[in-house]
This record gives C-alpha cells, structure tokens and sequence, in this order.
C-alpha cells in the first residue's frame, strides 16, 4: 500500500493529465481550422458573384413604355353647363355622351378606357388632373362643344411651348409650380397626338385643319401625360341631331389616331 502523501500525489498527477487531456480536446473539438474557413471564404464570393451578374443581365432587358389607358374628360358638368346654345344644348351633356362612344371605340383598338366623369357633375381641374397622373402610361383626352366657329368641324389642341401669360400669376405659390407645370416634358409627345387627332378628324369633317392647334388650355397644363384638348362646334346649332351625328365619326378617328399614337409612344418617339 502506498502511503499516504504519495496516494494524494498520484491522485493530484492522475487529476492533472485527466484536465489537461479534456483541454486538449476542447480546444481540438472545434476544428478550428476547417469550420471556419467555409464560413469566411465561402459565403463571400457567393455574395460576390451575383451583383457582378446582375449588372451584366441588366441591359439586354429593355424598358417597355407601354401605352395602358386613355383619360377622357368630359369638360365641365354639374351647375356648369359649359357653352349654351340659343335651343338650350349644354356643351356638358354632349361631351359626356362624345366620351361614352370615344370610349367604346378604344375599347375596340384595345385600349382601356376611364372617364373623368360618369355622370353630370362636376370634378375640379385638379381632381381630374390627379385621376390622369395617377395611371401609369395614360394619355388624356379632354372634350369640348364651343359656342362659335362653322359647325361640323372640330379643332385639336395642345398646350404651345412658351408658358402662356397667365402664368405669371401663379409664379409667387411656389408649391403649386411643380404641378401647374406637369405637361412641360409632355409638350412634343402632345403635339404629335395633337397632329395625328387633327388629320383624323380633317379626313371625316370637311372644313376642319388638317394641322392642330396651341392654346393655353387651363386643364391640360396640370396633366403629367401625352394631352390634347378636342373642341366641336357648335352648340349654336338649331338642335343636337347634327352634333350627335358627329359622334361615331369622332370617336372612330379619335381612336384611330391613338392607336398610331400607341406605336410612337411605346417606341419611345416624339
Ligand atoms: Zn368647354
């Protein structure tokens, strides 16, 4: 039997071996050298490689611009009746009905259509503006019956290039500059629907131009969108029968003359 100083030293050696074998092994056990490498080397270039891929695939996917909707707005509405003729024809009530046909034929070139309007109210300027700027690829199309010029003829506009005079006066409200001049990067794509409308509407309506016009339209200013304006004449005629006969004649040129537009504005064109 060993005594007793020397029984407590082997148990203290046997102690120390058992300690340092586990400390050897715990800081083995991890494989340290293996398991991390994967972590810090391959994740990386897995991180790597696909934004270097993705600007490369970028290009060869051209943007499409295409042409979703058509904005018709029926002009005034409501207590205002727009123009008047002597016999009572309201300019309101016609438009509205220009724009229930306008909208069937571009229903027909495959086009969607939205009214500003369903019915005879009244939304302001800015309310039908908003509607037209919140589509994404919408052309607009507001619908007018003036009182004067010779009557079966219809004249197209666009808003000219220089800021109309009255401008002025909105030049102090700051914060209504930007949307009072949403159509000015739209004036030359107008001005080719403008254009395109016009020839339509010369071929079905003798006595019409054959080149559109520009005015200072106060609702095509505030569109952020290809606009035109549309007039007939006129109320001052003895009853609607003419202006109504004008209708499927209008509507038909008008969404011929978009479906030309649609290959110009998806190409990106003026
Ligand atoms: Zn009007």
């Amino acid at each position: 039997m060993p005594s007793k100083p020397i029984l407590f030293f082997l148990i203290l050696a046997i102690t120390a071996a058992l300690a340092f074998s586990e400390l050897a092994q715990s800081t083995q056990s991890p494989a340290a050298p293996s398991q991390p490498a994967p972590q810090t080397s391959a994740p990386a270039p897995q991180q790597i490689v696909p934004p270097q891929g993705e600007p490369a695939a970028a290009p060869t996917i051209p943007p499409k611009k295409t042409l979703a909707i058509v904005i018709l707005d029926p002009a005034h509405g409501g207590t205002d009746s727009g123009a008047r003729g002597s016999t009572g024809i309201a300019e309101s009530e016609v438009v509205l009905s220009y724009a229930r046909l306008l909208r069937i034929s571009l229903e027909a070139q495959g086009l969607r259509a939205i009214l500003t309007r369903q019915t005879n109210d009244d939304p302001s300027f800015d309310d039908r503006s908003k509607l037209a700027n919140a589509q994404r690829g919408g052309i607009f199309i507001t619908l007018h019956v003036s009182s004067t010029g010779q009557p079966g003829t219809v004249r197209v506009y666009s808003l000219p290039h220089t800021a109309p005079p009255q401008d002025a006066a909105f030049a102090p409200h700051t914060a209504l500059l930007p949307w009072d001049r949403a159509q000015f990067d739209f004036i030359d794509q107008s001005r080719r629907l403008a254009e395109l409308v016009q020839i339509q509407m010369a071929q079905r309506f003798r006595g019409s131009s054959d080149t559109p016009f520009e005015a200072p339209v106060r609702q095509l200013r505030t569109v952020g969108a290809p606009a035109v304006a549309i007039e007939v004449s006129s109320v001052s005629v003895p009853d609607r029968g003419p202006l109504d006969q004008m209708g499927p004649g209008l509507a038909d040129g008008v969404a011929r003359a978009v479906a030309a537009f649609r290959t110009i504005y998806e190409s990106g064109g003026k």
